[in-house]
């Protein structure tokens, strides 16, 4: 996924106390080595020294010194599922590995604590929706611990965004591109869609499935969405210059990235099951209003783990809640089973899979502890597979069979160690 091709002594930028060879002093470097000529001319620059470049999903991604991740993070509702757990875990891994390969991520997770899901949940217990969601907080954070998850460096929560999101909808007003009816602010989807290679009638599927209300009244088209929803009882509400109301899911995410990161990210993640409607309407949204494409350099959608060929839902009965599979198993046997495969691939859930994982962490382990020479070779070579689109499998294996220093570091790579 991630390629920083190696710094060769002499070829890189020296800097002003470069003593090397070939440094001029000036963060300037002749072809040859040689110190630059008075005049200051470079007869060439080295371009690939130091130079990132990541492919993700067969995206081209070069990055200089930091790498803005956007991740859609939890709508804290419920326990955390193996389903949540898989799609964490990659975006901690595709953070680990930017940082292997020499760049500063900035990861941003944001919590969705201003949901309609949210409100039915707290409702039914009975509780006001920000307790509810911050006890359900609380719980995912120690979920994600357990599986070695890193805090993400930002974490913005929905609900101290709105003012944002006000903002958000007041400028695609301006632009043309939203209107307003009783009370709700609705942005134009026509072409959203297809964007992403889906038709109508498959949007509107989805879009129903996902919340978008296609039947609402109100709107003139059903595949627009709201931008801003009019107050409605059992939801919580803010003043805005429509009237009370609350935001709508995709501007929050939109309003919340384009907060912390400006008007584009490096890579944005996510579960794959969020690519349509939420992430091609969060990506509309925020092109409309900053004028700025592509919002996102690359996606990154995580597979959906699946059982029985069926789709993880609560209300399918089928749930693996990650508690459960963490009294029964150790975390680092969890997470390899997680990362062991094509990280954008749908994969299926069965018991047997963590009995391999098992297995795969315990050969690394002990490949860690082999006693053989340092072999630099070995390490590049694990580089360059993790930079082929994080393809772990094959970088557990050469870890495995090289032993020593590469299996160990690849066990703290990927959070294993
Ligand atoms: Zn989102």
């Amino acid at each position: 996924m991630l390629d920083r091709p190696r710094q060769e002594p002499g070829l890189r930028h020296g800097s002003a106390r470069d003593p090397r060879p070939g440094a001029d002093g000036l963060g300037r470097v002749t072809e040859s080595g040689s110190p630059a000529s008075d005049t200051g001319i470079m007869t060439r620059i080295h371009t690939t020294a130091g130079a990132a470049v990541a492919v993700i999903a067969g995206q081209r991604v070069e990055l200089l010194d930091r790498a803005r991740v956007y991740a859609c993070g939890i709508t804290p509702y419920d326990v955390t599922h193996l389903g949540h757990a898989a799609t964490f875990v990659w975006i901690d891994a595709l953070s680990r590995v930017l940082r292997f390969a020499g760049v500063q991520p900035e990861v941003c997770r944001n919590v969705t604590d201003v949901d309609d899901v949210l409100d039915a949940a707290a409702r039914r217990a009975g509780a006001a929706y920000d307790e509810f969601a911050a006890i359900q907080q609380f719980q995912f954070d120690r979920d994600m611990a357990a599986l070695g998850v890193r805090s993400p460096e930002h974490e913005p929560r929905a609900h101290r965004y709105v003012e944002q999101v006000i903002r958000l909808a007041s400028g695609l007003l301006d632009a043309g591109v939203a209107y307003h009816r009783h009370g709700s602010v609705y942005f134009r989807g026509q072409g959203v869609a297809s964007r992403v290679g889906l038709d109508r009638a498959e949007a509107l599927r989805l879009s129903g499935e996902f919340g978008g209300r296609p039947n609402d009244p109100a709107k003139d088209d059903p595949v627009d969405v709201a931008v801003w929803q009019a107050t409605e009882p059992g939801h919580p509400a803010w003043e805005s210059p429509w009237g009370p109301g609350r935001p709508g899911w995709h501007a929050e995410c939109a309003a919340m990235a384009m907060s912390v990161f400006g008007p584009a990210v490096d890579v944005h993640a996510g579960g794959a099951d969020l690519k349509f409607p939420h992430h091609a309407y969060h990506a509309a949204m925020a092109e409309a209003f900053t004028g700025v494409r592509p919002y996102a350099r690359a996606w990154f959608h995580s597979g959906v783990v699946t059982i029985g060929g069926a789709k993880m839902a609560k209300s399918a009965g089928n749930l693996v809640l990650l508690d459960d599979l963490l009294a029964k198993h150790p975390a680092g046997a969890v997470r390899l089973m997680i990362l062991d495969r094509p990280w954008a691939q749908n994969w299926d859930y069965r018991p047997a899979l963590l009995e391999v994982a098992a297995t795969r962490l315990e050969n690394l382990y002990q490949a860690a502890a082999r006693n053989v020479p340092n072999d630099p070779a070995a390490v590049d070579a694990m580089r360059r597979l993790l930079a082929d689109d994080l393809n772990v499998p094959a970088a557990l294996d050469l870890a495995i069979e090289a032993g020593g220093a590469a299996a160990r570091t690849l066990a703290r790579v990927l959070g294993l160690s």
